[in-house]
């Protein structure tokens, strides 16, 4: 699979640009469309249709019908997962097509999107299918004479508003677990990334989830994410996205009627590396793939990075060296090292703490925006030093390959500066002692803390953050949890 055959697969690509409501695919009500950009080349990809208010009000009575018709939620937990399983047959057929669909749409490295997201996505759906049949109720513990039956129940219309880094990642996340446990779900992807999560909508319709059971809502923010936001007759609400975003779903909540909301927002995770660390070459390997995968457009991203002091030269020219091999290149071409930002705009805002940086710290390596073949959005693989941990790069959310290093004396110094941040969504410590990675790994405020590996995800451990990184957990049997109510039925008897 080389850059001629990514590119023989992109080029014979259909790029879905309609909205699916109702079982059905259909533009936006107004007419109103938006362009797709591939940020790799600049070029416009496709029209795609504009969805506002009036689209998600359709979505939403399509979802709300098949709900109280019970067509979905009122199958056996076997039929649903059988349709679920024939989903991710259907996505494993189309890996190279929806890899690149995600790679033109976002600048995602055709590589990783192949190997890593979306083979990962599909794993994923799998894995809640899976458990369709496998959840079970409870009953308490009660004197003689009563019995309690405490059941899971669906919540009715779920709202699933994500982000463009993962694209089809974020959109299964929410909505396996959301349709396993009998919901139905409007879904709105990120503008700058509708197509993978289109074509999921339009293969769920064709594995056999029944109409407006999944509607996919492509738009913008501002207009279909804000009309979900404040909808009367969502039930909960399900976002991943940065935490200003977060923050008015909590809002929109309030003003409307009150919805759950989950929240999976932003993150400026810390790496700590002990003088007892074992292995600093795997260590150096880890932190670049946790700062420069996909552009360092990572929730999650290893951002802060800690080192002791007496390690800081020697562990910078580790990094110095393998940030070379994140050189940006062609996207669809697997040799490249880093793909494209996701849009000139987001490009712009990175070089914007590029330039705080410049002035604040130690610029180690990159630190340039550049372009492939005289286009396109991307930035060099970066790396400060001597960075206050007062510095905006130290704190605020940057998403693009920008890693700040800093140093520390001691134990409790490390501990003290992981959790100096006002989120706590992932972190990683480097240490060979057991009792340091058990003590340190109990004050580390984290939802995600990792010992001697970065960022490690799989479907059988719950994601999510403390703080302002948000609320609630995505993946594992707990992902199910969000989108269900407890209802207790009790009965008294004779006894
Ligand atoms: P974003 O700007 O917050 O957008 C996320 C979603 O919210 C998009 O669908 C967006 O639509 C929508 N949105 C934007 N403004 C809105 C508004 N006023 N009302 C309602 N909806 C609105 O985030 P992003 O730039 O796409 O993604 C990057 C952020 O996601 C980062 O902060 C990252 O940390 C976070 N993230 C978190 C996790 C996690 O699991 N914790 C995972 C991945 C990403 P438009 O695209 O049309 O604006
Ligand atoms: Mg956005």
């Amino acid at each position: 699979m080389d850059q001629a055959y990514w590119h023989g697969i992109a080029e014979a690509l259909t790029f879905p640009t309609l909205a699916i409501i109702d079982g059905r695919k259909v533009p936006a009500r107004s007419g109103g469309t938006f362009t797709s950009v591939n940020p790799a080349t600049g070029r416009a990809i496709a029209e795609v249709a504009a969805c506002e208010a009036a689209d998600v009000d359709d979505a939403v009575a399509a979802a709300r019908r098949a709900f109280e018709a019970g067509v979905w939620r009122n199958q056996a937990p076997t039929a649903r997962k059988k349709v679920l399983l024939r989903l991710v047959e259907l996505m494993r057929a189309e890996l190279p097509q929806l890899a690149a669909l995600e790679s033109v749409d976002m600048g995602k490295l055709v590589r990783d999107a192949h190997g890593n997201d979306i083979a990962n996505a599909i794993d994923i759906l799998q894995w809640h299918a899976e458990e369709a049949d496998k959840l079970y109720d409870e009953v308490s513990p009660l004197p003689p004479g009563n019995l309690a039956v405490v059941r899971r129940v669906p919540l009715g219309v779920v709202g699933a508003v994500v982000p463009w880094n993962f694209p089809l990642n974020m959109a299964i996340w929410k909505c396996a677990p959301a349709l396993v446990a009998g919901n139905s779900v409007v879904l709105k992807p990120a503008e700058q990334s509708p197509f993978t999560a289109l074509r999921f909508g339009e293969l769920a319709l064709e594995a056999g989830v029944p109409a407006g059971v999944l509607n996919v809502v492509p738009g913008f923010g501002e207009t279909a994410g804000q009309a979900l936001g404040r909808h009367m007759d969502i039930d909960c609400l399900a976002f991943t996205g940065s935490t200003s975003v977060g923050k008015l779903f909590l809002r929109y909540s309030g003003e409307s009627n009150m919805k759950q909301v989950w929240l999976e927002c932003g993150g400026k995770s810390p790496v700590l590396v002990f003088p007892d660390c074992g292995n600093l070459e795997l260590a150096a390997d880890q932190v670049a793939s946790g700062i420069f995968y996909n552009q360092g457009q990572v929730c999650s991203a290893a951002s802060r990075l800690y080192v002791h002091a007496s390690l800081k030269q020697r562990f910078i020219d580790l990094l110095v060296a393998r940030a070379e091999r994140y050189r940006p290149g062609d996207p669809l071409d697997p040799s490249s090292g880093l793909g494209a930002m996701v849009d000139a705009n987001h490009a712009s805002n990175v070089m914007r703490f590029v330039e705080l940086g410049r002035r604040s710290a130690q610029l180690v390596t990159g630190g340039e925006a550049a372009t492939v073949g005289g286009a396109g959005s991307f930035i060099e693989p970066t790396i400060f030093s001597d960075v206050s941990p007062d510095a905006a790069i130290a704190r605020e959310e940057i998403f693009g390959p920008v890693l700040s290093v800093m140093t520390f004396e001691d134990e409790s110094e490390a501990i003290r500066l992981a959790n100096d941040s006002i989120y706590g969504l992932a972190a990683s410590i480097w240490t060979d002692d057991l009792s340091r990675a058990h003590r340190v790994s109990e004050q580390v405020t984290a939802g995600v803390v990792a010992i001697n590996v970065v960022d490690p995800v799989n479907p059988a451990v719950p994601f999510g953050g403390f703080k302002q990184s948000g609320s609630g957990r995505d993946l594992s049997r707990h992902a199910v949890e969000k989108y269900t109510a407890l209802r207790s039925t009790w009965i008294r008897y004779r006894h």
